[in-house]
């Protein structure tokens, strides 16, 4: 591992850039404005479908004990295809689409009845949000979920966000699966401008399996080296193991949310990470928050495609945030049409910026290269000739 990547405990969040209420500097009692806690399948259940009631009862006391100090926070829950299972009296997840639909189906209202009963001594009441990817996807979508949960919230209620999987499971084909609830719950984090997410599993946090074999206490910047200590997930009920809490990571940091990962058996463990006081892994969040509808961009959509440029223009659209005009296309890969998100590559192929683009796949052949009097003589009644223009764009 490279020196200076990760830093002992006590760290992290001090060290980042905070964008709640200031924290005290005793490290002690911290008040974020806002956090989002996810909870794994493995986390909620023991064995296959089995409610681990005194774990839920502790984390419910713990996300009371945040509420009761002035932060906001939402949960995100797994557990439905679990609960589901062993209400079915199922072994092993179904590999069929529809059964594991109908298992999410049985195990979500179980899952609600759970966190209502963790939350009644608490006096708190639960909202129930169960979101598509469609639902953040599509732009008038995702501004009336912000705006639910901003009420949920005003109302002092939890909202308990899921997969909509009765739904969406069908959907996989069509590629608009979340796939896993650590992606929704970045996804969550970032459209709620949550300072924190905490992904609590059966994991303790990222191991360096490659070095020190010891939890990795804080990661500054997700580097492929990072990337490559995550393993998959083996549990017969867990969806994304490493790989997705690290993606999540990375989608929510770059937001300008910090991300804990750590265990969900840990006793207190919310108050802990939130002290600073681990154990678990700290990502720490990046520069400050994008311009919402640009982040928007970023990262709630799927590109259609991918517009090829050339070496001269990489630079001018990464350091000097200009717009892609047609001189600096090369070429376009797959099919899309004007209006539709892109990734841009350069010369090597790498995807390092997304955006809206104004011309369909089919008009790029003649465009590429081509100086601003010859494009404009190609649409001569079009006043906006940018392939892409600056506030369509965004860096990855
Ligand atoms: N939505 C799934 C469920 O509630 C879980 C997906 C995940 O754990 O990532 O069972």
């Amino acid at each position: 591992m490279r020196a200076g990547l990760c830093r002992p405990l006590p760290h992290p969040i001090f060290q980042a850039e905070h964008r709640g209420p200031p924290l005290k500097s005793s490290g002690h009692n911290p008040t974020p404005k806002r956090v989002v806690v996810k909870l794994g399948t493995g986390v909620l259940t023991s064995g296959i479908g089995e409610l681990n009631a005194e774990r839920i009862a502790a984390v419910c006391s713990e996300i009371a004990a945040l509420r009761a100090r002035g932060t906001e926070v939402i949960v995100v829950s797994s557990g439905a295809v679990g609960l589901g299972m062993g209400r079915l009296r199922l072994a092993k997840k179904p590999k069929d689409i529809s059964k594991k639909q109908a298992c999410a189906a049985v195990g979500q209202s179980l899952l609600m009845q759970t966190w209502q009963e963790g939350f009644a001594p608490h006096r708190l009441t639960v909202a129930q949000v169960l979101l598509t990817h469609d639902d953040l996807r599509i732009r008038s979508r995702y501004l009336s979920v912000q705006e639910t949960l901003r009420q949920l919230i005003g109302y002092g209620t939890i909202p308990i966000i899921n997969e909509n999987d009765t739904v969406s499971a069908a959907e996989i084909h069509a590629m608009l699966k979340f796939g896993d609830n650590d992606t929704l719950s970045a996804m969550v984090a970032s459209l709620t401008g949550a300072q924190y997410l905490i992904i609590l599993s059966t994991a303790p946090g990222l191991i360096d399996f490659k070095g020190s074999g010891n939890i990795v206490p804080v990661v500054e910047r997700i580097t492929p080296e990072i990337e490559s200590m995550a393993g998959g997930t083996t549990s017969e009920t867990a969806t994304g193991g490493m790989i997705s809490k690290i993606a999540a990571a990375k989608l929510a940091t770059k937001s300008g949310c910090g991300v804990f990962i750590a265990s969900g058996a840990e006793p207190e463990i919310i108050a802990k990470l939130l002290c600073g006081r681990g154990p678990g892994t700290f990502f720490v969040p990046s520069g400050l928050p994008l311009e919402a509808r640009k982040h928007w961009l970023a990262y709630f959509q799927r590109p259609a495609g991918t517009l090829l440029v050339n070496a001269n223009a990489v630079p001018v659209l990464r350091e000097q945030g200009r717009s892609l005009l047609a001189v600096g296309v090369t070429g376009a890969r797959g099919e899309f049409a004007a209006g539709d998100i892109v990734n841009l590559a350069g010369p090597d192929g790498i995807a390092f910026a997304r955006g809206k683009v104004a011309f369909g796949s089919e008009e790029i052949p003649s465009l590429a290269g081509k100086k601003g009097d010859a494009v404009a003589e190609l649409y001569p009644s079009r006043r906006r000739l940018e392939v892409i223009h600056r506030n369509d764009l965004v860096l990855l």
